[in-house]
Order: structure tokens, then sequence, then C-alpha cells
């Protein structure tokens, strides 16, 4: 989501430093924080095709290779081929003598075309089929007995370096003392209790490492042809770059080489908070469904910034900026600027759920991912805002006052106009002498806003609803001018 008139002019400082425009940050309601794309956790939510809509479980994605099996892509332009019906006269055949064969009836044959570029897999001399879906003969990879042996090998790893973490780990209890094993429990030895959950054996994944023939780097290279300089070029039958990448397997160089490419599955994300676990978006199941569960976002829980005009900024001079500000809460807010130095550090809270359960739930859970790298980039500083010590009442966000006429123009020196949960002020933007013509001219400008919380605090933790948070953020104004 962006905005067409103001794309990024004005940027918010992400907890982990990035500055993000406001319609592209997540809002962590329990660690009241704003996070960006770059400090939370994505998750595969499911697959599904985006041109039929099927969705399916990620094991059945795998193993299609995360494409769909009955939707195609042009090879030529990538746009989606449609299936099409010709009736076809069947041919005479003359081994039978059968030289009648009007009284036949003509058979429906599919085939597949793009109506972009009308390529159609009759161009490739691909067979047309009795069936409108599926049916398409499959190219084999040509490298599929290698590509296999490769995945065997690196299984074959990842199996043997997992019982060693596991013998190391089993090792430590031992000493301790007060470990049981499930072997001393039940009689069941390692090698049995993998047959029983159908994991290979360790001899068969150390079987699988010493039969591995490693691929051995050469030197020699084959010759060009004869006329590879001499022979003309036909542009119309050599392949793009593209469309020999689109098909890794095959790469084909000529365009009668072209083969439908089966459509990629898509996926539904849904993001965590890194710090605490707690979803900030999660998509509805359905594919048909762009609607969310979960949206957390930045734009629904942090005062909204706009530039509405300014002047060019100078050296040494003062020079006016009008700013729109909204609250998106459904509760009032009271706002203030600063200046960002002037935001006090943030006592910093443990996560307060109950991350104990989840851990002794997630035996082997990698959490080094959690930890959220927090900072401050470096601000602008030859120009600041001179923000009014005054602070001011912003109205909750009211759909219906979108239809009302009734601004209030000139309330006062600082305000311009009021209008529902929106706000103009007039502002003063100074600038150092030191700054140079032409270079860009940012400001850094800091927001302190109260935040009614209505997320039930957790068992234990303190019943506290109404928070003043602090932002950062940067407005583009242009560059200096002389
Ligand atoms: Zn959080
Ligand atoms: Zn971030
Ligand atoms: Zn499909
Ligand atoms: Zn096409």
């Amino acid at each position: 989501m962006a905005y067409l008139t103001q794309p990024d002019y004005v940027k918010y400082v992400c907890s982990c430093g990035q500055l993000k425009p406001i319609t592209n940050l997540y809002f962590c309601r329990h660690c009241l924080k704003i996070r960006c794309g770059f400090c939370i956790c994505h998750e595969v939510d499911s697959h599904y095709c985006a041109n039929c809509l099927e969705n399916m479980p990620s094991s059945e994605a795998r193993l299609k290779k995360n494409r769909c099996s009955s939707c195609f892509d042009c090879p030529s332009c990538f746009h989606t081929l449609s299936t099409r019906a010709t009736l076809v006269q069947p041919r005479p055949d003359p081994a039978a003598g059968d030289a009648k064969v009007e009284n036949k009836q003509a058979k429906k044959m599919y085939y597949l075309s793009c109506f972009n570029c009308r390529w159609s897999s009759r161009d490739v001399g691909i067979p047309d089929q009795p069936v409108a879906s599926g049916g398409w003969p499959e190219r084999v990879n040509p490298h599929a007995a290698r590509v296999n042996q490769l995945l065997d090998f690196y299984k074959a790893i990842a199996q043997q370096e997992k019982q060693e973490k596991l013998d190391k780990e089993r090792k430590k209890f031992a000493i301790r003392g007060k470990y049981i094993t499930l072997t001393d429990k039940t009689g069941l030895t390692g090698a049995m209790a993998r047959n029983i959950a159908g994991l290979p054996s360790s001899e068969s994944s150390s079987l699988a490492i010493a039969n591995f023939v490693p691929s051995q780097a050469s030197a020699e290279v084959e010759a060009l042809p004869e006329d590879y300089y001499t022979k003309e070029v036909n542009l119309k039958q050599v392949t793009s770059m593209a469309q020999r990448l689109a098909a890794p397997e095959w790469q084909p160089t000529n365009a009668a080489r072209l083969h439908p490419l089966a459509r990629a599955l898509s996926v539904k994300r849904s993001q965590r908070c890194r710090n605490c676990d707690h979803n900030l978006t999660k998509p509805e199941y359905n594919p048909g469904s762009i609607k969310f569960k979960i949206e957390l976002l930045a734009y629904y829980h942090v005062p909204e910034v706009k530039i509405i005009s300014y002047e060019s900024v100078k050296a040494g001079a003062t020079t006016s900026l009008l700013l729109k500000l909204a609250n998106p809460t459904p509760h009032e807010m009271q706002l203030k600027l600063l200046q960002p130095q002037d935001v006090p550090p943030r006592e910093e809270t443990e996560p307060t759920l109950d991350k104990s359960l989840e851990k002794s739930l997630s035996f082997e859970k990698d959490t080094s991912w959690t930890k959220v790298i927090e900072r401050q980039p470096a601000l602008p500083t030859a120009s600041r805002v001179l923000a009014p010590d005054t602070s001011f009442t912003l109205a909750q966000r009211d759909d219906a006052a979108e239809y009302d006429d009734d601004t209030q123009h000139d309330t006062s020196d600082i305000i311009l106009w009021r209008k529902s949960n929106k706000l103009a002020l007039r502002l003063q933007v100074q600038t150092d002498d030191t700054a140079k013509p032409g270079e860009p001219a940012r400001v850094a400008v800091a927001l302190e806003y109260s935040y009614r919380n209505t997320v039930p605090p957790a068992a234990n933790a303190p019943p506290r609803t109404d928070h003043t948070l602090y932002t950062t953020l940067i407005l583009d104004l242009g560059v200096v001018a002389e």
C-alpha cells in the first residue's frame, strides 16, 4: 500500500532503525512498538494458485515443486495461458481402408493459447489433448537423477548432524544422572524408534554419504561450433534471457523449444513480532479472500503525518511548513511535537507473555531470531522544526465525519484548521548556516502521543491501558535552496 500523491516524503523510524513510510509499517500492541518487514518474522500460512485459487498444504506444495498442476504460464510473455477447444475431423485411416469419414463425429481437442502474445502449444508441436484440463506432456528434467542424488546426500548429512546433536544432549543429561532416556524406560533403541517414525536409519544415511560422488571441476570446455561466428542470427528464433531462466531445467535457446510453464504457487503469509511472538498480520485461510483475521498495521495505530506544503529550505533561514496530523485510533489522542533528542529512553520490559509454555512445547525451536536489533539511525540535524510547547487533542476517528464539511479554520496561531480527527499545523523550520544549497533538505521531528491499548493484559501484569508513546519521523523537504 502506498500513496500515489505522497510516496514517502514522510518516513517513520522503525524500532530497528529502518526508515519506512507508515503504509509499510506494523504496530505490535503487546510491545507497543513499531515494526517493519525487516524486524518481524514471516511465516508461510498456506500455498495456493493465484489463477485457479486451489490451495494445498505445504507438504503437497513441496511434492508438486511449488507449482500448480492445472495452470500454465506463457513461456514467451509469462501471461496465463488459456485452454482453447477446436473441432477436429478424424483422419481417414488408410490401413483399415477407411475412406469414408463424413459420418464420423468431429472430436473436440484442446490446446493452450496465450491471449496476450498469441503463442500457442501448437507452435512448438505439442499435440492437442482430448481433455480440457491436465494431461499435458511433462518434460523430464535432464538433470533429475543428479538433483535427486544431491538431495539425498544433503538429507543424509542433515540426519547425521541431528543424530550427533541428540547423542551429545543425551550424554549431557546422562552425566547429570537425573534423566531417564526413552531407551531405559521402554527398551526401545534409537534405531527402532526411527524405524517406527518412518525416518531413515543412520546406517542408510551413512551409506548415502559414502556412495556420493562429488562433482569434478574441469578446465576443458567443449569447442564452439564451426559456424558460430559466421552463421546469420535470426533473432525471432532466439529466446530472451528471461524466457530461458523461467525454465531453469532446460533453458531453451531456441524459441521452438519453449514449453508451457506450470504456474508457480503463491503463499499467504502471517507475520509475527520477533520479540513477543504475537501475530501482527494473519490472513484468512480461504485463498479467494483478501481479508485478514489480524491486521496490526501502524496505519491504524500511529498518528499519521502528511506534508501539506512547505517553503523551500534556505541555509540560515526560518521557513514555514504546514503539516497535517491524523488520529487513526477509536480513542481521543493527546499529541505533542518534540525534538528527536528529547525523546526519553524507553525502559525495556521483558515480554509479558508466558514464553516458558511455548518453549516447553517446541523443544528444538530455534530462538536465535527472536533477538530484535534496535537502534537509532543518524538523524538529519542541519534543520529542525521549531516545535510549539503545547499539546493538541485529536478526536477519535469517525468514518461518518468524512462527509462533514464543517472545517474549523484558523483556530490559533499554530493550528491552521481542525476537522474531526485531523489537524493542520503551521510550523517553522530553522536551518543552520552550514546547510549547502542543492543538498537534500530533511528534517527530523518526534511525536509524543497517548495511546489506549485495548488488549487485555497478561495474567500477572498490571492493567495498563493508557500509554505515552513516541515516534520519530523524517520529513523530506526537497533540496536546500540557493
Ligand atoms: Zn511484540
Ligand atoms: Zn523494523
Ligand atoms: Zn492453478
Ligand atoms: Zn504470451
